[in-house]
């Protein structure tokens, strides 16, 4: 993992108030263990300097990818913060004596991210799901912060290297400072590290399905099954035929994962 030292991320956190962000390793990546209000911010603030940053979000599924992708390993490598998304996680954590601060998922950090971003007059560009999906979750958090600037907005079923150029060259003429990409993992993080270098905005992260969830076109979990970890569940209960696999037998291979690790600590220590 690229980006600041432990010590420049202190002067930061006394300068700003913002709270103290600490590396782990889980799963062979690097953890940025912080609170979600503080990635929020410290996407906003590096969006602010024009301080080139690439951001990711890790949960039981990608740990899952991570060990059959290469590509995607690498790319994560490459990213400047990763961050520990769900339940899965705090439970790998906890298996290896690290209790993580906060549950920093995409789409928890979403609303957040789009209230500091209106405040900072950051403009937002949202790529990914199917059409006319991106514009309604932007349109939706628009409504709630009025002063929120959506540069642009496209789908994320382009074609070839021709549409991927496009879509890039309307990225850059849109003057966005983040950009979020939600084609899914690994596509999403694939793209990022194949075109960080083309894209004009500093920051761009890659956020999951969660323009589904925010335009209304898909309804999130309960608030009491995301407080017991089973946001998954309700996720597979929703579209069970595309999640089954990834849920039922991910899980699995996640806990064996989560097992292995486990013992690998042990035994080193
Ligand atoms: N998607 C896309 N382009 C593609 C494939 C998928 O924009 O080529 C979108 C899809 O419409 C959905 C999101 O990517 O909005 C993937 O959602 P999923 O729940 O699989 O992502 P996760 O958050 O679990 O990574």
């Amino acid at each position: 993992m690229s980006g600041d030292s432990f010590q420049a991320t202190e002067q930061d956190a006394a300068r700003t108030g913002a709270g103290l962000e600490r590396f782990v390793e889980l799963f062979g990546v690097g953890i940025a263990d912080t609170k979600l209000e503080d990635a929020a911010a410290w996407i906003v603030r590096r969006a602010q300097h024009r301080l080139q940053s690439s951001v990711a979000f890790l949960n039981a599924h990608c740990v899952n990818t991570l060990y059959r992708d290469e590509i995607y390993k690498r790319a994560l490598a490459g990213m400047d913060r990763v961050f520990a998304d769900g339940s899965g996680m705090r439970l790998a954590a906890r298996a290896s004596g690290i209790a993580l601060q906060d549950n920093v998922n995409g789409t928890d950090l979403f609303p957040v991210l789009c209230r500091k971003a209106a405040a900072a007059g950051t403009g937002l560009y949202l790529l990914g799901a199917r059409p006319g999906i991106a514009a309604a979750a932007g349109q939706q958090m628009q409504a709630v912060n009025p002063g929120l600037r959506i540069a642009g907005t496209r789908d994320g079923y382009f074609q070839g290297e021709a549409g991927e150029a496009r879509v890039i060259d309307d990225i850059n003429a849109s003057g966005a400072d983040i950009v979020l990409v939600a084609m899914g993992v690994p596509t999403q993080e694939v793209w990022i590290a194949r075109n960080r270098h083309l894209l004009a905005a500093p920051v761009v992260i890659g956020v999951g399905g969660l323009f589904d969830y925010y335009s209304g076109r898909i309804p999130r979990a309960p608030m009491a099954l995301r407080r017991m970890g089973l946001e998954w569940a309700w996720r597979l209960a929703q579209e069970p035929r595309r999640l089954a696999r990834r849920y039922l037998l991910g899980n699995i291979e996640f806990m064996a994962r989560v097992a292995w690790q486990r013992l690998n600590r042990q035994q080193a220590a």
